[in-house]
């Protein structure tokens, strides 16, 4: 079933502790997650043959609660993507509908879980690759708050804007995976301790605030969020927060104006911090090098013209372009602005709620193939994912139900740090 489903890039063990809170829990770890001694290719043939000499801080945590890893996990090259269709390994399929693209990018991470071939996963969210997979397979993924898990040993797609999260079947294993790998790590400087933030909960325990408790919660539900949006979806997850407001909870229409901003400021930051990320891969230090006789600027396109597949390619373009003199104020500068404005639609947002509501995709899982050729298509599919990403807010994303026999995915979003709320609303979704 695996090997048809295309699920891993590379199926190897690496044993945990014989105890610890994840003992005997069997975990699929993206393939842009280092992992010592075990190929790590970001699902690109430039690094197809790296070997990493150090494990991810996720990875070393992992292991050392017991987990046992069992493979590199399929995604689109260097995290670009919605389907874990530009993987130069080939597309995973749904475990639902194999004839439907998984999501992505951390597309491998969740179709395993929802096989059944894993208890757990990793994936990275930069722009939604946690929480669109999860929505897409029918299982749960959370994407934390900026900084609260380590980066050390992820290979940076956009580094302001990525986080690891854990993939699982139930909320509240994907919180006890956070509870692992959450905290702070002196080789990632941009790690913080929730204990530091103000507000913040300083001993957060995640899985226990899996509780399904929302009784007084009160749940903001952005309009913005679901115009567009397939009406099948919409219905679903309208559903699944009636069933919420019946628990207890307090459902208000709320605005985010911005957020109508937020994909075109989302690929213009993405690719530009990915045009210089990527700059490293230059057939000297790693992987793929070119059979190039040429100067050093001939054998480094010569390599990454090889190594590198198109959606990279036109990212690294546009990266460039908008950060090139003349125009870095037209755009990126442009896309600061409107990230800055998603911050203040958020933080003023959470004065009156506790937490957002919304569909995680305002599509059901495309069919192989069908957005392929048609970039702008899968961008858009991005509109209620990258919110989250600007702002650096913890965000989850639960099933909601089925529509048309397909998994329909709901996305919770909260204040900074306070993932705890977002686990706890989630799982009274599950209750349903
Ligand atoms: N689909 C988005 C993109 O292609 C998000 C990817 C991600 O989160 N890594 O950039």
């Amino acid at each position: 079933m695996s090997a048809d489903l295309n699920l891993f890039i590379t199926e190897e063990t690496i044993d945990g502790e014989d105890d610890g809170p994840l003992a005997g829990r069997t975990v699929a770890v993206k393939d842009n997650i280092s992992t010592a001694g075990v190929r790590t290719t970001c699902g690109s043939e430039m690094l197809d043959g790296y070997v990493p000499p150090y494990s991810a801080t996720v990875v070393d945590r992992l292991t050392d609660a017991g987990a046992t890893i069992v493979g590199k996990a399929n995604m689109d090259e260097f995290g670009m993507g919605t389907t874990t269709e530009t993987s130069a390994f080939g597309p995973t399929r749904n475990p639902v509908d194999p004839e439907r693209v998984p999501g992505g990018s951390s597309g491998g991470s969740a179709a395993a879980v929802a096989a059944g071939e894993v208890d757990l996963a990793l994936g990275s969210d930069t722009g939604g690759s946690v929480r669109c997979p999860a929505a897409f397979c029918g299982v749960v993924g959370i994407k934390p708050t900026y900084g609260l898990v380590s980066r050390y040993g992820l290979i940076a797609y956009a580094n302001s804007l990525e986080q690891i999260g854990p993939i699982a079947g139930t909320v509240e294993e994907a919180a006890a995976a956070l509870d692992v790998i959450a905290g702070p790590d002196p080789n990632d400087g941009t790690t913080r301790a929730p204990s530091e933030v103000d507000g913040a909960n300083g001993n957060p325990d995640y899985a226990a605030a899996a509780d399904g408790d929302v009784d007084g919660l009160t749940i903001g539900v952005p309009t913005e969020l679901f115009d567009g949006a397939d009406e099948r979806v919409v219905e679903t997850v309208e559903d699944a927060i009636a069933e919420l407001a019946a628990q207890g909870a307090e459902t208000t229409e709320i605005s985010l104006p911005s957020v109508e901003h937020a994909v075109q400021a989302y690929y213009v930051i993405a690719t530009s911090e990915a045009s210089s990320n990527l700059a490293r891969f230059d057939g000297v230090r790693y992987g793929h090098r070119a059979d190039s006789d040429g100067n050093w600027n001939e054998a480094f396109a010569a390599t990454r013209e090889e190594g590198f597949g198109a959606e990279v390619k036109r990212r690294i373009l546009l990266g460039t372009y908008a950060l090139s003199a003349g125009y870095h104020d037209k755009y990126y500068k442009k896309a600061q602005d409107a990230r800055a404005w998603v911050r203040q639609d958020f933080d003023a947002a959470f004065a009156d709620v506790d937490v957002v509501a919304s569909p995680t995709m305002p599509v059901l899982p495309f069919e192989l193939g069908e957005s392929l050729d048609d970039p702008l298509r899968m961008y858009l599919a991005d509109a209620n994912t990258t919110p989250a990403n600007l702002a650096n807010l913890p965000a989850i994303s639960v099933p909601a139900g089925e529509a048309d026999g397909l998994p329909v995915g709901l996305q919770l979003v909260g204040p900074k740090f306070d993932e705890e709320t977002v686990i706890r609303a989630a799982s009274a979704v599950e209750e349903r």
